[in-house]
Order: structure tokens, then C-alpha cells, then sequence
């Protein structure tokens, strides 16, 4: 295989958690215009399948949703079991599902640092092993991408959020963790750290609206990224074109965060 060739996901089989919408869609979309069947893992089920639906239609390729709540291994299993059931294989997953709550740290309940914590750190590891597993019980030399955030690199400001930056730390430190585990079976782990990126988890936030402004005047390109800004370098990483990447973060951030 030479050059352009390495990037194509014909016939691969990707699931995508939080899938439905925003990035895990962007991303999704890109997957399946590069050739891979689709399987959309996301709580909101019903907007899963109108997601699926399109890309199926766009793109010819095989699509599935199937409703997933990462933070339940019995919905991950079931997740692993659909797939193995529909495709008889899995050879990228997109442990992307994510929160954020905004809360003072001396306020913060114990609620909401379980919520977050749950679904972006125990959420990606639960979905990462299940895959993991499979790939290596069945000897399939996979690639798992994470989503991280620049909040693990850098504390955002003014927003007050720690739990969230705990947490995408934290993806980070668990990928590499599971790169090295991985790489003697030929499972790729890397994560993705995207600086503001305009879903809905920051559009449609009546605490994140007013502060987009501020956010803008601080970034060098004074702009949100948007989710198809993420669709190539997750292409790279989710391909053979990144045969010797894994254990890496990337950032897409428009440099954010350089200073
Ligand atoms: P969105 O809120 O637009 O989409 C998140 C999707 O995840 C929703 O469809 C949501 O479903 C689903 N979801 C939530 N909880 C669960 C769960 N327990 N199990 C399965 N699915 C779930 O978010 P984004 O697309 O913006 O974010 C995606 C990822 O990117 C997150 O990890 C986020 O932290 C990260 N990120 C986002 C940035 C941004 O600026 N937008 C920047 C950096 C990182 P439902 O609607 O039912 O809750």
C-alpha cells in the first residue's frame, strides 16, 4: 500500500460513542466518506439513527445506532456484542462521548464530579478496553482514539471547571497507559485534544453562550474550530497512515494553547 492509499477505511468498522451529534458526527462522517461501516453509540438513540440514516445514504456504506450509555458496561457489552452480531469485526473505535459541567471547585457537588468524571474518564476507559479486548481476542490490529480536550493541557479561563480538566487529564494518561499495553498486539491507542470546537456542548450551553466572545479574543485565529476541522487528523490517526502513532495526544487547537 503507497502514499493516499494509506488513509482509506474501505470496509473497516468504526463505532463512534457520542455519535449522534457535534464532533462524534463530524468525525463519523468522516470515517464513512473514507469508506468504513459506521456504528453510531450514543445515549440519544433516536438522533443516532437519523445520523446513521444519512451517512448510509451519503456515503454507501453499512451504518448502525445502537443506544449506548458509556458509563454502563453491560450497554458497552451489549455495544461489542451488537457489532460483533451485525459486522463480525471492529477495527476503529471513537471513545468520544463527553460532558462538561461548569461549578467553583469549593461548590462543586459530589454529583457532579461523579457525573463528569464518569462519563469522560470511566466512559472512555470502559469503551477503549472493551474494544481493546476484542481486537486482541480476535487479533485484529485496531485503532482506538480517544477525545481529550486542550482542557487537559491548560486550565480554561474565566469558566470554572476541574472536574472536566481532572478528566481529560486523565484521558490522556490512560491512553498512553494502554498504548503500551497494547502495542505488542498491534492496537493503536492515541487521543485527540481539540481546543473550542462550536457543538453543541458549547452552543447551546446558556453558561458557555456569553463567553465565546471572551474565548475568541484570546485565540490567535479569534474562532471557534469547527467539528470538521477534526475529521482529518482522526482520519490519520484512525488509518494505516499512522502505523507508527500511538501513545500520541494531538492538539488541534489553532493555538490555543502556545501561550
Ligand atoms: P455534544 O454535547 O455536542 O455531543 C455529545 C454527545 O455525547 C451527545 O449526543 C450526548 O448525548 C452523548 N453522550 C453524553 N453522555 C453520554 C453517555 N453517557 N453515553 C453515550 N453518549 C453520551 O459534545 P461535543 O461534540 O462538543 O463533544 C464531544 C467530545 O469532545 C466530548 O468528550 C468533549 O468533552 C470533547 N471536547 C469538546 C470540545 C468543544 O469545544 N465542543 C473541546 C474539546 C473537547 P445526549 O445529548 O443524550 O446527552
Amino acid at each position: 500500500m503507497k502514499g493516499i492509499e494509506k488513509f482509506s477505511l474501505k470496509d473497516k468498522v468504526a463505532f463512534v460513542t457520542g455519535g449522534a451529534r457535534g464532533i462524534g458526527k463530524a468525525v463519523a462522517t468522516g470515517f464513512a466518506e473514507a469508506g468504513a461501516h459506521i456504528v453510531i453509540a450514543d445515549l440519544d438513540v433516536e438522533e443516532g439513527q437519523k445520523t446513521a440514516a444519512a451517512l448510509a445514504a451519503e456515503n454507501g456504506v453499512r451504518t448502525l445506532a445502537v443506544k449506548t450509555d458509556v458509563t454502563k458496561p453491560e450497554s458497552v457489552a451489549d455495544l461489542i456484542a451488537t457489532i460483533d452480531r451485525e459486522f463480525g469485526h471492529l477495527d476503529i473505535a471513537f471513545c468520544n462521548a463527553g460532558i462538561c459541567i461548569n461549578a467553583p471547585a469549593k461548590d462543586m457537588t459530589y454529583e457532579q464530579w461523579s457525573k463528569v468524571i464518569n462519563i469522560n474518564l470511566t466512559g472512555v476507559f470502559l469503551t477503549a478496553q472493551a474494544a481493546g479486548k476484542y481486537m486482541i481476542d480476535k487479533s485484529i490490529k485496531g485503532s482506538i482514539i480517544n477525545t481529550a480536550s486542550m482542557s487537559a493541557h491548560i486550565v480554561n479561563v474565566p469558566q470554572p471547571q476541574c472536574a472536566y480538566n481532572a478528566s481529560k487529564a486523565g484521558v490522556i494518561q490512560l491512553t498512553k497507559s494502554l498504548a503500551i499495553e497494547w502495542a505488542a498486539f498491534g492496537v493503536r491507542v492515541n487521543s485527540i485534544s481539540p481546543g473550542y470546537i462550536g457543538t453543541e456542548l458549547v452552543k447551546a450551553s446558556p453558561t458557555l453562550i456569553p463567553l465565546i466572545d471572551k474565548w475568541n479574543a484570546m485565540a490567535p485565529m479569534h474562532r471557534l474550530g469547527d467539528p470538521t476541522e477534526l475529521q482529518t487528523v482522526t482520519l490519520y490517526l484512525a488509518s494505516d497512515a499512522s502505523s507508527f502513532t500511538t501513545g500520541s495526544d494531538v492538539i488541534v487547537d489553532g493555538a490555543f494553547t502556545c501561550f
